[in-house]
């Protein structure tokens, strides 16, 4: 069976991206066929593991605007068990020409449904707000993962994502559950990022990952590479945590299976 999770947070730079390009990775390391769905007209996810954008003629602009169909949009991402849907700047229009038209919310959800069968997880990268796009993922999902940056405001920009995930699960999707929270950015040397996990643990002591992930350069070059960060350096901390998160997520749906 496989399991359709979205990657959200209406914050920008809290490691959404991050999150999507290397628990896919992970994922698809440890065996499980997974899709990485890009859901941002900036196409981060999409190169981050390799993609041309360049070189694409079609995206998931066009699954969303022409009908097109995912079996033919889907690339390989040169790594086993991966595959990418990806995403090119024309994905900003597409919020626009959906506005007026008749299911608009539900594209993505029925779009995916002939693909879904190959793959164990699908995983989305939500673009910076809760817009049209977010709200597609959000309603094709059986899960969301929102990733939070250990600072000061971290709680505050919850609430909001928490509303919204709400009246997503009072019409559109009431099936969505909140996957985690997943703490990003850690810095062990920094006292608030301490606090911020012990407060936020302390709110939400079910959906808190027991994985964090910590603040690491590698992290942040790999992306320039075109690599997850497991093939840029295997040794670093960032590639631990986000195998570490690949086997919690996993352990964790099979309990709830
Ligand atoms: P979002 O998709 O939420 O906007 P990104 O994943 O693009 O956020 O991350 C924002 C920036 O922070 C990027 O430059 C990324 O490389 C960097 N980054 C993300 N997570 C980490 C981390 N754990 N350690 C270091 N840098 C990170
Ligand atoms: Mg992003």
């Amino acid at each position: 069976m496989s399991k359709i999770i979205c990657i959200a947070n209406q914050k920008g730079g809290v490691g959404k991206t991050t999150t999507a390009v290397n628990l896919a990775a992970a994922l698809a390391a440890a065996e499980c066929p997974t899709l990485l769905v890009d859901m941002d007209p900036q196409g981060n996810a999409s190169s981050g593991v390799g993609v041309d954008k360049t070189r694409l003629r079609q995206s998931v602009y066009d699954l969303l605007i022409n009908d097109v169909s995912a079996d033919s949009l889907v690339v390989d991402s040169g790594h086993r068990f991966l595959h990418v849907l990806p995403a090119t700047a024309d994905l900003a229009g597409a919020e626009l020409e959906l506005a007026t038209e008749s299911g608009r919310e539900q594209r993505l959800k029925y779009a995916l449904a002939p693909v879904l069968a190959r793959y164990r997880y699908v995983l989305i990268d939500c673009p910076p707000s809760l817009n049209l796009l977010t709200i597609n993922a959000m309603t094709a999902a059986a899960g969301i993962l929102i990733p939070l940056q250990c600072e000061f405001y971290a709680m505050e920009g919850l609430s909001q994502i928490l509303q919204t995930i709400r009246l997503v699960q009072r019409g559109l999707n009431p099936l969505l559950k909140i996957e985690g929270i997943l703490l990003t950015m850690f810095d062990a040397r920094n006292r608030l990022s301490k606090e911020v996990e012990d407060e936020v643990r302390a709110h939400f002591p079910a959906e808190v990952f027991e994985t964090v992930i910590p603040r690491n350069v590698r992290l942040s070059e790999a992306p320039s590479h075109g690599k997850p960060v497991i093939y840029y350096d295997i040794a670093s901390r960032g590639a631990a945590s986000y195998l570490q998160l690949a086997r919690e997520l996993i352990r964790r749906g099979g309990e709830h299976a």
